[in-house]
């Protein structure tokens, strides 16, 4: 049964940092997700790959994804070449999804920026029928771009502020990567208390552009159709 979104990313808790609240919201329409982590981040300073795909599997279950799954294409270096791209590309026609989820191109994180590229151009090859490889060519509706530290202003907004709560305990399901009192861990950005509150401050100043608690934003090359554009701008503030 083919999925209607699917999430692919460099790293697991990419998903749960980016664009998890959006998931859960789609999840609650009645559509399917499934979430692919391109690595089995093993460069991680903290935790190791066995407990990381654990705690992956918990907040995927937290999160309601209906799969996922993990390539193994190099942590702190993820490898984009043919191989690696029939790969994405397979994986992309067997779960036939509408839409794909995926970091911007230009990310900063070097990781993320390939992980980008690489599913931004699996997408298009996929449709190609003349392309053999197990399963038949099935292209996406669209690629769409979640940011990880990029304050460039979205293009959309999805607002998360009923599912921030699951959010937050799909965050909480990767203990060994953020801040946890007692912990004899090494020190990492990650794992100050600043960073999922940093995280948080930028899901809240979403949402204030949009009049809400809580917001995720994207970019897509088209801007998505806006049925009700009255009901669009709902609740903001009169003339702002
Ligand atoms: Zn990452």
């Amino acid at each position: 049964m083919p999925v209607d979104v699917l999430a692919i990313s460099a790293h697991p808790d990419d998903v749960e940092l980016t664009c998890g609240g959006t998931l859960v919201k789609l999840k609650r329409r009645g559509y399917r997700f499934g979430i692919v982590d391109l690595t089995r981040g093993e460069m991680g300073t903290r935790g190791t790959p066995e407990i990381r795909a654990r705690e992956a599997k918990r907040a995927a279950e937290i999160l309601g994804a209906e799969f996922r799954e993990t390539l193994d294409l190099g942590d702190g270096g993820l490898r984009r070449g043919r191989e690696e791209e029939l790969a994405v590309i397979d994986l992309i026609r067997r779960e036939k999804p509408r839409l794909l989820l995926t970091p911007y191109p230009d990310d900063r994180h070097p990781d993320h920026r390939r992980a980008g590229q690489l599913v931004t151009d699996a997408a298009y090859y996929a449709g190609t029928r003349k392309l053999e490889t197990a399963h038949a060519a099935h292209r996406p509706q669209q690629t769409i771009y979640f940011s990880t530290f990029d304050f460039r202003r979205p293009d959309f907004l999805v607002d998360v502020t009923d599912v921030i709560e699951t959010r937050r305990a799909a965050m909480r399901a990767f203990e060994s990567q953020f801040h946890r009192e007692g912990s004899t861990e090494p020190p990492t950005m990650l794992a100050q208390t600043i960073f999922l509150e940093g995280i948080e401050a930028r899901a809240r100043e979403l949402g204030a552009m949009i009049n809400v608690g809580f917001a995720e934003g994207f970019r897509s090359r088209r801007p998505p159709r806006i049925d009700d554009l009255v009901k669009a701008f709902e609740g903001s503030e009169p003339g702002f």
